[in-house]
């Protein structure tokens, strides 16, 4: 597993990160010793980058992974979580709030520092608020010593660029947005490396869209675009093969990101994902799949406030 830089914080993640959405029950109910032996698992296949936030099932994904890490040697791995959004729709960006958040997530997490502490969701946020009043909050909790780095994430690509342009941020974190359907995060990167923030990708599985289970019915994306994913299992499944294998080697081979972040609740898909990251793409089953969702590359959905305080797109 490779072991690239997290921009200029530092840290060194792994290519390969364990995202912790799914302990929050965010795709189904799990059971709590399966999701903790796929961080074990992650953790013993070179995994060394976790990804977190209260928001995931009202902090249950904090506190299984909180209980995953226990015993760890705290050193062996980088660890991220996020403040700011609280429920689908509670979001509180104050100073006086994140900086209570990140302290009630150094509880959950067992630990007495955070490597990563992100802004969840910004374009839900009033953006002046976040580059004036949470990140500095966040750099307040960096300077004594309980945070490493501090980050941004959200879906539109445009608002991001904007914040960090406003306020030096550490790292973005967007997902969704770098998979075999939509390649939109790749044009930001050059930006976003000018600034010196180190880019995340989350989501190569399309939030379950590309994987034979099919996405949740939460799922967000317009119906096109869920038919065509369908469609291109279909393919790999005729051809013996299961969509998210070209998806996760798609993503974390040709993506020139600091790290590819998947979620799992179990063990098995776990040393999957770990396994296919060492083996070369079918590049013929790619062409195929690339081929069936060309009619809705890049398309994605509307996603923040309501009133238009989003700047224009500029890569
Ligand atoms: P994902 O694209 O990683 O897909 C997760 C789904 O794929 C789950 O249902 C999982 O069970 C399934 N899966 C995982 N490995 C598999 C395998 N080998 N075979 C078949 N199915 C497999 O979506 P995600 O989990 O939502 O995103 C990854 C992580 O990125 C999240 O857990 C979270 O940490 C982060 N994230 C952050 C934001 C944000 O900050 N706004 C948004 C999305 C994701």
């Amino acid at each position: 597993m490779k072991r690239p830089p997290l921009g200029s914080t530092g840290l060194e993640v792994s290519e390969l990160g364990f995202g912790a959405s799914p302990l929050g029950a965010v795709y189904g109910a799990f059971a709590e010793p399966d999701g903790i032996h796929a961080v074990r698992t992650a953790l013993d296949l070179g995994v060394c980058f976790f990804d977190v936030a209260p928001y995931y099932g009202d902090t249950l994904a904090e506190r299984v992974l909180g209980k995953a890490l226990r015993g760890i040697e705290r050193s062996s791995y980088v660890l991220a979580t996020k403040v700011g959004r609280y429920g689908d729709d509670t979001f509180d960006f104050t100073a006086e709030r994140v900086k209570h958040s990140a302290h009630e997530s150094l509880t959950r997490l067992g630990t007495d520092h955070l490597d990563l502490v992100q802004c969840h969701d910004i374009e839900f946020g009033a953006l002046d608020q976040i580059a004036d009043e949470t990140l500095p909050a966040l750099r307040e909790l960096q300077d004594a010593g309980l945070v490493r780095a501090v980050g941004i994430t959200g879906y539109p690509l445009d608002t991001l660029r904007h914040v960090a342009d406003r306020a030096a941020v550490d790292t973005v974190m967007s997902y969704c947005q770098y998979t075999l359907q939509d390649r939109r995060l790749a044009r930001y990167v050059p930006g976003f490396a000018r600034s010196g923030t180190a880019v995340i990708n989350a989501s190569p599985l399309a939030m379950g869209a590309l994987t034979e289970r099919g996405p949740a019915a939460w799922h967000p994306a317009p119906e096109p675009v869920l038919r065509r994913c369908a469609q291109a299992a279909a393919l790999c499944r005729a051809r013996g093969n299961d969509i998210a294998r070209p998806a996760v080697q798609f993503a974390v081979t040709t993506g020139t990101f600091a790290a590819t972040v998947v979620g799992a609740t179990d063990a098995h898909q776990v040393r999957r994902t770990a396994g296919w990251i060492t083996q070369p793409p079918d590049t013929e089953l790619l062409h195929a799949v690339e081929e069936c969702l060309a009619p809705v590359r890049d398309q994605g959905w509307a996603n923040g406030r309501p009133d238009d305080q989003h700047p224009p797109a500029r890569p």
